[in-house]
């Protein structure tokens, strides 16, 4: 089947969703590009507002670059207990959604994990009734509990994270029995849409691809066949280096004077491994196996990287694939669970402002918004940029 015809039958599946990624689409790659060449850092509404619902999670998956709680003060992975308790009020976040459902932007709700913010049912229905569209990145662990309200609530797009076969899964997930957990709960979801005799939310499985699961992806086109999903999506793990991450710290003091240190977590140890030649050769062979086998199930891949790219995507961070411009800047936005605005998901160090103090519009083309995507479009990417999830942006391939 080609990738087209899978692209058409998803789409059909929510044509809500799909018109609202198109006009995305459209939004990334060309009014994006005008707003860009503007001098002076304004931007249009944003075509996708990420809101961080939560730092609390719980799992301890070995993949996660996000501080946990648990580890020892100094470990790059430590916060404060009161960083894991950080909430807005949905009420807040009814008036952010009043402020913005004008325009109809795409929202992405998670976490840590987003089920462990409790009304997150109750925002879900709110976003709906404003018509807009709603996705949901989770690990699974709550689907089979919320099963019935998830599909009563009109939720779009469900994302669960899925790492490979049940026993590497539950390794890099660091709890046993994680799997069979989400296989009971994507049934249950499942049973609803079919007593309900609704199409959505539509069930997109996750895979991050990890030095834990190299080995493993392609067995996740079977397994998303058999669990019934409608797409599998596949994520590479994001990282810097330690050079690359100093260098970056040390340009955020210089021009920002902010001590931007969300990179410690993110430094990779795949490069230091003596066993690394052995892994990328197994996550080649995996590639080779999407190239060669084609598959029913619409499968993308963000960036898309070929068999022959992988050292290179691990071992020369300044090398960048599919595009060496961020535009996400311009066209995404991101609240964390504070109610901090940033316009980065991963490395969250430069905050435009609160919506607890000033209304979300004011912030997104506020003076320190447009500050950050004047001195980006200076450099073109600064450091930590290379191996973060939101260059990658119009890179997405079907596969
Ligand atoms: S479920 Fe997500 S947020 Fe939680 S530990 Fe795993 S990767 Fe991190
Ligand atoms: S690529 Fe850079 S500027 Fe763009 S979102 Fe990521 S860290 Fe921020």
């Amino acid at each position: 089947m080609s990738a087209l015809t899978k692209m058409v039958k998803l789409a059909l599946k929510n044509p809500r969703l799909a018109t609202n990624k198109a006009k995305i689409t459209f939004r990334n790659s060309v009014t994006a590009k005008k707003d860009y060449c503007r001098e002076d850092g304004w931007a249009h509404p944003p075509g996708t507002i990420s809101i961080k619902l939560t730092n609390a999670c719980n799992l301890r998956c070995k993949m996660c670059g996000q501080p946990r709680e648990g580890n020892p003060e100094g470990h790059a992975k430590w916060a404060p207990t009161a960083f894991f308790h950080e909430k807005v009020t949905v009420e807040k976040y009814k008036q952010v959604i009043d402020e913005i459902k004008g325009w109809r932007p795409n929202l992405y709700l998670w976490g840590g994990e987003p089920f462990m913010y409790k009304e997150i049912l109750e925002l879900i229905r709110y976003a709906k009734k404003q018509k807009l569209t709603v996705q949901i990145n989770t690990n699974g662990l709550y689907l089979k509990k919320k099963a019935k309200e998830i599909v009563d609530s009109g939720l779009d797009d469900l994302i669960i994270s899925i790492d490979g076969p049940p026993e590497v899964h539950d390794e890099v997930r660091g709890l046993a029995g994680t799997f069979k957990l989400v296989e009971k709960g994507i049934q249950a979801i499942h049973e609803e849409k079919k007593k309900k005799g609704v199409k959505t939310p539509i069930i997109r499985v996750r895979g991050t691809i990890s030095p834990y699961n190299f080995e493993y992806i392609y067995s996740l086109v079977e397994i998303s066949k058999r669990l019934g999903a409608d797409s599998l999506n596949f994520n590479w793990t994001w990282f810097t280096t330690k050079q690359t991450g100093q260098a970056h710290q040390n340009l955020m003091k210089r021009l920002f004077d902010i001590d931007a240190v969300s990179w410690l977590p993110y430094e990779t140890d795949v490069i230091l491994d003596p066993e690394k030649r052995k892994k990328f050769e197994g996550i080649k062979q995996e590639l080779i196996k999407f190239e060669k086998n084609g598959s029913d199930i619409p499968i993308t891949m963000s960036p898309y990287i070929k068999p022959d790219q992988v050292d290179t995507y691990y071992e020369n961070i300044t090398e960048t694939f599919g595009s060496d411009t961020c535009y996400s800047v311009w066209v995404k936005s991101y609240i964390l669970p504070n109610g901090d605005v940033t316009p980065c998901p991963d490395f969250p160090d430069y905050i435009c402002g609160n919506i607890n103090e000033e209304s979300f519009m004011d912030i997104w083309n506020g003076e320190r918004y447009r500050r950050w995507r004047l001195e980006l479009k200076k450099r073109k990417l600064f450091p930590i940029c290379y191996r973060c999830c939101d260059l990658f942006l119009s890179n997405v391939k079907f596969i």
